[in-house]
C-alpha cells in the first residue's frame, strides 16, 4: 500500500527529462521516441507531464480512431472490468457471441475468428490460407505459395518479417520462412504474372500505411480481387490501419467496393484501450481450422470482446466514417496549397495523409520535432514522409490548427 503511494508520488513528481532517462536507461531501445512525455488524454488532445498540451496526429497508428477515453468506450469498458474479464476459450463467455455477430454483420462475413495483437491477425490469415490451400485447393502440403507486396509492413513476428523488404526490420532475424513472394505494388500485371498451381493467396494492404500512406492506382483492388477469382486463390486485405473508417468508410477496400475472401483486423477494433484483433470470412475459407488447431489464451476474452462490440456498434452507426471524410477533405484543401512550397506530394484518402518533403527541405524527424514544438504530434515514416492520421473526433478549428503548424513548420 504505502510502495503504491510512494511509487505514484514519485510518477508525478518526476519531470519528462527523468522520465526520458529512466525509460531510456530501463526499457529496449525499439524505438526511437519524440521527446514527449505523456501522462494524460482526452478527444484529439495529449497532456505531457509538464502540462503542455498536444494535438495527437499519429493517434496510435490509428489505433486512436475514435479519441482518447472516448466515454462510450471506457464506460464499457469499466462495467466489464467490474464484471469478468477473462475466461479462455476453454469456456464460453457471454460477450464473444454478441461481438462476433456483430463485426460478422460489419464485415458482411459469416464468421470471425478473434485475437489480440495486428501481427497475430496476420499470422491466422496466413495460416487460414495455407490450410485452405492444402484442404480446399488440393496444393501438395508444404508447397503452399502466398504473394505479397514489395514495401508491405504487416507486423513483428518472425513470419511476417521474413516477407518484408524493410533491412531493419528483417535483417538478422532469419532463417526466414518461406513461401512468399513479392510484387510490385500497385501493378496488376505483376500479380498476375506471379501465380502459380501452388499459389493459395495474395496478401495486400489497400492503403500502405508504414509505406508512407500509398494508395494504389485506381482500380488496383478490383483488378486483384478478378485475379484471384480466375486463379481460384483468396485476397486477404490486412485492414488493420486502413480500416474502421480512417478512410472515409467502413474499409479502404470499400472505395472500389471490392470485398476480400479476409478481412485482417485490429488496432481501433480495440478502441485504443486495449489490443483487440480478428479476421473475418465465410465459412468456406474458416471452418478449415478446427478446435486445436489454432488459439490464443488472450483472444475472444471478455473485456475484448465487450470493447469491440462497442466499437462496432459505433462504426455501423457510420457517424464515424462521414466524420473522416469532412475532416479529410478539410484537411485535404489545407495541405494541397503546400505542395510545390515545402511538399514535393501529398497522398490523402479520408482522415488519413502522407505528405513528402521537398529535398532540401527540413528531414522527417527535424519536422516531426518543429511540429512538436508547435504542439502538433506527428511522426515521420520512412524518413521524408510524415504520415497525419489524427484521431476522427477532430474539429474544423483542430484541422486548421494542424494544417498551420505544417506550413509553419516546413521553413
Ligand atoms: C500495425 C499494423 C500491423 C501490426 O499490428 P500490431 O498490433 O502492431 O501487431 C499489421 N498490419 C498493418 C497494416 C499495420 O498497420
Amino acid at each position: 500500500m504505502t510502495e503504491t503511494r510512494q511509487d505514484q508520488d514519485r510518477m508525478s513528481t518526476l519531470d519528462s527529462a527523468a522520465h526520458i532517462e529512466l525509460t531510456e536507461r530501463y526499457a529496449a531501445h525499439n524505438y526511437h521516441p519524440l521527446p514527449v512525455v505523456l501522462s494524460h488524454g482526452e478527444g484529439a488532445w495529449v497532456t505531457d507531464v509538464e502540462g503542455r498540451r498536444y494535438l495527437d496526429c499519429l493517434a496510435g497508428y490509428s489505433a486512436l480512431n475514435f479519441g482518447h477515453g472516448h466515454p462510450r468506450l471506457l464506460a464499457r469498458a469499466h462495467a466489464q472490468l467490474d464484471r469478468l474479464t477473462l475466461t479462455s476459450r476453454a469456456f464460453f463467455n457471454d460477450t464473444l457471441g454478441p461481438f462476433a455477430e456483430s463485426l460478422a454483420q460489419l464485415t458482411g462475413k459469416e464468421v470471425i475468428l478473434p485475437m489480440n495483437t495486428g501481427a497475430e491477425a496476420v499470422e491466422t490469415a496466413l495460416k487460414v490460407a495455407r490450410k485452405w490451400g492444402y484442404r480446399v485447393k488440393g496444393v501438395p502440403e508444404g508447397e503452399a505459395d502466398i504473394i505479397v507486396m514489395e514495401g508491405n509492413f504487416h507486423g513483428r513476428t518472425t513470419t511476417i518479417v521474413s516477407f518484408s523488404d524493410d533491412k531493419v526490420a528483417r535483417d538478422e532475424y532469419g532463417p526466414y520462412t518461406p513461401g512468399f513472394g513479392a510484387v510490385t505494388y500497385g501493378d496488376a500485371e505483376s500479380v498476375r504474372a506471379a501465380i502459380t498451381d501452388t499459389t493459395v493467396a495474395v496478401l495486400l494492404e489497400p492503403i500502405q500505411g508504414e509505406g508512407g500512406v500509398v494508395i494504389p492506382p485506381e482500380g488496383f483492388l478490383r483488378e486483384v480481387r478478378a485475379i484471384c477469382d480466375e486463379a481460384g486463390i483468396l485476397m486477404i486485405a490486412d485492414e488493420i490501419q486502413s480500416g474502421l473508417a480512417r478512410t472515409g468508410r467502413t474499409f479502404a477496400c470499400d472505395h472500389e467496393d471490392v470485398v476480400p475472401d479476409i478481412y485482417v483486423m485490429g488496432k481501433a477494433l480495440g478502441g485504443g484501450l486495449y489490443p483487440v484483433s480478428a479476421i473475418a470470412a465465410d465459412h468456406a475459407v474458416l471452418d478449415v481450422v478446427t478446435p486445436g488447431s489454432h488459439g490464443s489464451t488472450f483472444g475472444g476474452n471478455p473485456l475484448a470482446a465487450a470493447i469491440g462490440h462497442e466499437v462496432v456498434t459505433m462504426l455501423a452507426e457510420g457517424e464515424f466514417q462521414r466524420r473522416a471524410a469532412d475532416a479529410g477533405a478539410l484537411l485535404e484543401a489545407g495541405l494541397r496549397p503546400l505542395v510545390g512550397n515545402g511538399l514535393a506530394a501529398i497522398r490523402v484518402r479520408g482522415l488519413w495523409a502522407g505528405l513528402d518533403i521537398e529535398p532540401g527541405g527540413p528531414s522527417g524527424r527535424t519536422m516531426s520535432e518543429r511540429l512538436m514544438e508547435r504542439g502538433v504530434l506527428a511522426k515521420d515514416t520512412h524518413g521524408s514522409t510524415i504520415r497525419l492520421a489524427p484521431p476522427l473526433v477532430i474539429t474544423e478549428d483542430e484541422i486548421r490548427l494542424l494544417v498551420d503548424a505544417v506550413a509553419d513548420s516546413l521553413h
